[in-house]
């Protein structure tokens, strides 16, 4: 097989839109390599779409101006907002109630973000993935392909594979690595063999709320997903809700020795709750500095106290300081019957598990949130643990995303360049555009 133009590790949203734009740019010969059998990555999920250059990415990280955030995200828009099942759930022109709830969240020192917002939902994800896929016509795939390691030979990269148990080589002038969370892991450990220079980022550390929806509905049903940021008093530190779904499910998130709690909707069928994160961010210098092994340990330390299965906990007794039973779960006299639980985690403590200092954190938070949004702290209120966002594996980079390696070019969120789908897909188009500038 003859060498292809660019190597591509991880077919989501990161990986899928630095092939798209390739082929715009005019280049061809693009191979985008996933280990999972079908795997679109995380455009499987929710499909909740923030257009903001607040929201999902960093503009240092990127080395990118708000305007040219902006503008980069127009162009995902266009792409998402073609597929028929998107639909747009938080209008924020001229929107008068998005104003009120700005001006309350402030009277209590927390800053509101309100982006504008599409959906399409989990149950349309295939449906949205065939469609990204078919506009696609100088990009080969290969599914249930995991790239081992990434070689040089000859001045060209070559990706050491493994599919169906047999090794295979395929050989290429570029390389965008997009591996994702689920493979950040294994990227840190690969570029360093391969002398990509990185380090590490903060890592976001916390629970999953679930709460009947009408406590929220009446923020949500102004902004789908409302984005709170506590800076709290006690430690200074930063906290955030992320990921709201509005007729939600709570979801699980399968790693190799751990899970991990998430959330997402479905476009046409709607709980009776809503879910979202609560999310601790958390750096770490000296001694210590490896916020990822920080994360991994966290989490299977649920993994352990949970026999397998993440823990969840009542409002009404995490207040009073014990654990939730399965006995007193659904107790009508406890009010607990309000909220029935849309995952089926363990009933326990979640703060066995979780740093003193970030139970603090996410507590005085849900407190100031419950003086916003009024309700929220009803007994029969739910918290999942453990929520973690591994976005913590950094690579310096050039501003075309190009690693200190030449021919490397990292993006998405396994490589800190993203936090969401259109994050990903705006740090791919950067590295489209890096790739084909400098080497075609
Ligand atoms: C339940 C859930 C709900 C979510 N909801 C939303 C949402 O509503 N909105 C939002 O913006 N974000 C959401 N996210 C986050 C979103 O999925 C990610 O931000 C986004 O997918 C990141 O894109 P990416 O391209 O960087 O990585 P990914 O989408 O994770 O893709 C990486 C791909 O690389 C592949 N890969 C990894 N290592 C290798 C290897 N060695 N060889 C071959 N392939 C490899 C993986 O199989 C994967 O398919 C959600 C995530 C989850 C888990």
């Amino acid at each position: 097989m003859s060498d292809f133009n660019a190597l591509i590790i991880g077919s989501g949203p990161a990986g899928l839109f630095t092939a798209m734009w390739l082929e715009r740019l005019g280049i061809d010969k693009i191979a985008i390599f996933d280990r999972n059998q079908y795997s679109a990555g995380g455009l499987l999920n929710d499909g909740k779409l923030n257009f903001d250059y607040r929201v999902g990415i960093d503009l240092d990280e990127l080395q990118i101006s708000k305007e040219e955030a902006q503008t980069l995200m127009q162009e995902v828009k266009q792409v998402f907002i073609k597929f028929p099942l998107c639909q747009q759930v938080t209008f924020i022109e001229n929107n008068e109630r998005i104003d009120a709830w700005r001006k309350i969240a402030g009277e209590h020192n927390v800053e509101f973000i309100a982006p504008e917002q599409w959906h399409y939902g989990t149950d349309n994800g295939k449906k949205f993935v065939d469609y990204l896929r078919s506009s696609l016509v100088n990009t080969t795939f290969f599914l249930g392909t995991e790239v081992i390691s990434i070689e040089r030979e000859n001045g060209r990269f070559c990706f050491v594979c493994r599919k169906d148990r047999k090794r295979k080589e395929y050989f290429g002038k570029t390389v965008l690595a997009s591996p994702g969370r689920s493979g950040a892991y294994w990227f840190r450990d690969t570029s360093r063999e391969t002398g990509v220079n990185n380090n590490f980022g903060p890592i976001d550390v916390g629970i999953r709320v679930e709460l009947n929806k009408k406590s929220y509905d009446s923020i949500t049903d102004v902004v789908y997903d409302p984005k709170f940021i506590f800076h709290t008093k006690r430690h200074g530190d930063r906290v955030r809700t992320f990921c709201t779904n509005p007729g939600g499910r709570v979801r699980i998130e399968n790693y190799d020795s751990f899970k991990l709690i998430n959330g997402d909707a479905l476009f046409d069928r709607k709980t009776e709750n809503t879910n979202f994160a609560l999310i601790n961010t958390v750096s770490l210098t000296q001694p210590f500095s490896d916020t990822t092994e920080f994360g991994r340990m966290i989490a299977r330390q649920f993994f352990l106290l949970g026999g397998g299965r993440p823990i969840v906990q009542r409002i009404g007794d995490f207040r009073e300081g014990k654990r939730s039973s399965q006995s007193t779960f659904n107790s009508k006299t406890r009010h607990f019957d309000r909220c029935r639980a849309t995952y089926n985690a363990v009933p326990g403590d979640i703060t066995l598990g979780l740093p003193a200092r970030i139970v603090d954190n996410l507590w005085e938070s849900l407190k100031t949130l419950d003086k916003i949004v009024p309700g929220i702290l009803h007994p029969s209120t739910l918290l999942y643990a453990p929520e973690i966002k591994f976005f913590d594996t950094h690579f310096p980079t050039d501003r075309h995303l190009e690693t200190n390696i030449e021919g490397i070019f990292v993006a998405g969120d396994g490589t800190g360049k993203s936090r969401g789908i259109v994050g990903a897909a705006v740090s791919g188009i950067i590295a489209a555009t890096g790739i084909t500038g400098k080497y075609f």
